[in-house]
Formats: structure tokens, sequence, C-alpha cells
């Protein structure tokens, strides 16, 4: 793992080999933690932060769930990312701050002043397998329900669900796992969401479903629309999986990736479709800055 040369900690950079936390830090006992994942691409003539407001404000909002007072305010954690990428002697990577509750007390309830919070960030490249596309498979395990504990929060415990359902997938010979919700609708994939495409219409479960709302999600509506399309926000069975024209998933890490079939059913040709293939270039424009109605969702850093 090709980690940065710095972590920044609880306010200001260390040395990436000294960024350690106590084994009695409550956040891995209790999964009480919230983060990001956000990635930062070489586009143009510099190292830009993709959409770096819209994840600071879901790190809050996820904190906000499970009232943990980040003690920094969120241009300081913007400025924290920052500057963690401008010394990561990195020119692309994965970035990860995460708000944790640190050392110094156990028990269930941890004290407001136990939280910590760190970026780190790694070189992150995907590999030809990814783009070529993923095997679904519909897996066993639910997605955890937001009558359970809050879906939309991206928290550290939210992802033995993920991890879980992975697993799953990965058990029977597949790269993707679909999640259903507890109504058994589609929700989303163990770390992306889910579009059906489906006669030229473009589907995605609406927020309801109880999927995490994606910023990539976001860019996809956002490119469609700009592009003169629509994306539609409702329910997906797992009947419409199998009869789909195209499905793909949206994330961070893998950006745009066709899903070619769902429990070994073929999709469409088994293929990447062409709304799909459309999708992931806009998607590759837009990222890199050639994409002039989008250069606001870059931060140069
Ligand atoms: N759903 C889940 C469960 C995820 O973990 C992620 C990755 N953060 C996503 C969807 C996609 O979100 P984003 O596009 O913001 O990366």
């Amino acid at each position: 793992m090709n980690v940065g040369r710095y972590i920044w900690m609880n306010g200001g950079l260390v040395p990436s080999e000294d960024a350690k936390v106590h084994v009695l830090a409550h956040s891995l006992h209790y999964a009480t933690g919230v983060f990001e994942g956000m990635r930062c691409y070489y586009a143009g003539d510099g190292t830009a932060v993709f959409r770096l407001a819209e994840h600071v404000d879901r790190l809050f909002d996820s904190a906000a769930a499970y009232s943990i007072r980040i003690p920094y305010s969120k241009e300081e954690v913007g400025e924290a990312i920052l500057e963690t990428v401008r010394r990561s002697g990195l020119r692309e990577s994965y970035i990860r701050p995460i708000a944790y509750y640190g050392y110094g007390k156990m028990g269930l309830i941890p004290d407001d002043d136990l939280v910590d919070l760190s970026v780190s960030c790694w070189e992150w490249n995907l590999g030809e397998d990814d783009a070529a596309g993923a095997r679904g498979k519909v897996s066993s395990w639910l997605r955890i329900d937001p009558r359970m504990q809050p879906v939309r929060a991206k928290s550290t415990s939210n992802y033995a669900n993920s991890l879980l359902g992975q697993m799953d997938a990965r058990r029977s010979g597949c790269e993707k796992a679909i999640m259903l919700n507890a109504n058994g609708e589609v929700a989303e994939g163990s770390t992306e969401n889910i579009f059906v495409v489906k006669d030229g219409r473009v589907i995605t479960p609406p927020p309801e479903a109880g999927i995490l709302m994606g910023i990539t999600r976001d860019c996809v509506i956002r490119i469609t629309e700009a592009n003169g399309g629509r994306v539609a926000e409702r329910g997906i069975t797992r009947d419409d999986l199998y009869s789909a024209d195209e499905i793909f998933t949206s994330g961070t890490a893998t950006e745009i990736r066709p899903i070619i079939s769902v429990d070994h059913v073929d999709i469409g040709d088994g293929g990447t479709g062409e709304v799909t293939a459309a999708m992931q270039r806009s998607y590759a424009d837009v990222i890199r800055g050639r994409d002039e109605r989008f250069l606001s969702w870059l931060k140069y850093v």
C-alpha cells in the first residue's frame, strides 16, 4: 500500500508511519466512527480533490447521526484534506477522513472530548478488471434497515454488513454484492449505488430504499440531466435486475462500473452497455476537468 507521506491527526501532519491509535480506542471495540471516501485526480494542470465540499458535508451529517462532535469546523476539515494531499507526494489518491472515539474511556457511551480526527490518503488505481465489469450476486444478507441504525451515515459499523454481503458474492464467484432492503427491493451494492437501464430509461433506487446517498450517484443524476436526460428514482425489484438492458454501479472507489451478470444470468448481451459506456466517458471527463460545466466540482490543492 503506497500511503501518502503524512497523515493529518488531531490538528497537524505526522509522518504516516507514526500515525498510530491505541488498542483501547473506543471505536475499535464499538465501531463508533464516521468516515469519508473521496479522491483527487490530476485534472489538467494540477491535482484536484473531487467534490470536496459535498464529502465534508456528508462527514458532518454522518457524525450528527451518532452525536459525534467533530472538534473542527467544516473549513478546517476541508483545509486538513487539502494539506494532506499537498504533502502526500502523490499526484492522485484515495482520501480517507475519519472521525472516531479514541482512547481515554471504555464503556459504551464515550465522552464528547474523545473524538479524534485523521485524514490519510493512498495511491489508488483501478485495475483493468474493474473497468471491464463485474458479475453481481444478490446477497443473502439484507442491507441494514434504517429502523436499526442510520443507513445514510457513512459509519464504520455499517461496513460489517457490506463486508458480509461482499464475502457472500465472492464465495459465489462474483465480484459485486447487490443488497436488497428489508422490503425485498434493491437497495445498493456493498459499497456503491446501483442504476438499471431499461428501454432507454435510467432508474435508481430512491433515498427511501435505505441507501447511502452517494456523491457519485449525484454526479450520474446531474450529468444525465446536463446532457438532456433524466434519471428516475423509483423502487427496483429483483425481477427488474434480470430483465434490465444494462446495470451499472456508481461509487468513488470504482467510479462507473458495469454489472454484466446477476446471479450468473447475463444482463443484456453480457458486456458493457451503451448508456453505461457513455456515462463512464462522461464521468472520466468530469473528474479530469475536461468538462467545463462541472469545473466547480474540482478543488485544486
Ligand atoms: N453505498 C455505500 C454503502 C457505500 O459505501 C458507498 C461508498 N461511499 C456508496 C454507496 C457510493 O458513495 P459515493 O459515490 O459517495 O462514493
